[in-house]
């Protein structure tokens, strides 16, 4: 059936199956473990606390010098024990988070299972989540001007079988809404919610399709994120306009940059980015599409101020070696 196939991937998977393509993760291991011994040498022992952990660079152990503990570098972190090479697990979060490629084409090119690299995929997003406001704050210290936020006009949906809605952008108990409404079962819907400043992207998945615009948690994670919040931009929805914050609003139904300069085009673009990603769940059981929907925003962020590979490793593991110390 021509329309179980994914819209992206068809020919580059005969080419997998050819064995066109060899994966040599090597050097990214090297990269990832340097990294990770760093981490260790400025860290408490997870076991008795002191900072006293050595490392060495042919090891795969570190050791404490205080009580002996000798756990694997890679203890902690979603590197650990996957049957995977550090960098295939790095490989495989990438594929995942900055293409278009479902799991169920990058585990036939890293040559593995479908549930090992599920797996380690989920893990280094949660990681990620944890990871990434730490290590945001560290290197990226100056985001500022306004922040743009607005709702996606589309709600989306990963579950099996179901066609996502065409349009569910209503307000208020027009019937016409009722028929672009897709009759999913309750809790299936996602609305997804953004804010953008400077660098940042933050995205939220709410769901519900009734969902009426609480773009608090969206806005606070920006806050948080960066600076103090100055202005902040929305459309004119009521909810907007209840928010106690110094903001504007534009009207973008009738006008796209209001005259003095206000808009939300920037949250608008993030959306028309976000969502044929998402599209790549369908498909798939879904559990994480919000959890999805928010590694975008981390993953636009990151590669909207070039972040190197460190950073990423750092997003990785930095949530880690936090909640040991
Ligand atoms: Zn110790």
């Amino acid at each position: 059936m021509p329309s179980a196939q994914p819209a992206f991937g068809g020919m580059f998977r005969q080419l997998i199956e050819l064995g066109v393509i060899e994966i040599n993760t090597k050097p990214l291991d090297a990269r990832i473990e340097r990294r990770l011994k760093q981490f260790w040498e400025n860290t408490s022992c997870p076991r008795c606390g002191h900072q006293s952990i050595m490392t060495w660079e042919k090891h795969d152990r570190v050791r404490c010098r205080n009580c002996e503990f000798k756990p694997a570098y890679t203890h902690g972190t979603p590197f650990h024990e996957k049957h995977l090479s550090c960098g295939e697990v790095l490989l495989a979060f990438t594929l995942y988070a900055d293409t278009l490629l479902s799991i169920n084409q990058i585990a036939p090119l890293l040559g593995r299972a479908y549930k090992t690299i599920h797996t380690a995929i989920r893990e280094a997003e949660a990681a990620v989540q944890r990871g990434f406001p730490l290590t945001w704050k560290l290197f990226n210290q100056t985001v500022d001007g306004p922040t743009q936020v607005d709702e996606s006009g589309k709600v989306c949906s990963g579950y099996k079988g179901q066609e996502p809605p065409r349009n569910s952008r209503s307000r208020g108990g027009s019937s016409r809404t009722g028929r672009s409404r897709w009759r999913g079962r309750h809790g299936d819907q996602l609305t997804l919610v953004a804010a953008c400043r400077d660098s940042l992207r933050v995205i939220r998945g709410q769901r519900g399709i009734d969902y009426e615009g609480d773009l608090e948690p969206v806005i606070q994670e920006a806050e948080d994120l960066s600076q103090r919040l100055g202005e902040v931009w929305t459309d004119g929805l009521q909810a907007y306009r209840e928010m106690d914050r110094d903001h504007r609003t534009v009207v973008h139904k009738e006008r796209y940059v209001s005259p003095d300069g206000v808009h939300i085009n920037q949250a608008e673009c993030l959306f028309s980015l976000v969502q044929p990603w998402l599209r790549k769940f369908r498909g798939l059981s879904k559990q994480g599409l919000e959890q999805a929907a928010h590694t975008f925003g981390i993953i636009r962020s990151l590669n909207l101020t070039g972040a190197s590979v460190e950073i990423t490793i750092d997003c990785l593991v930095m949530g880690a070696f936090r909640s040991s110390t």
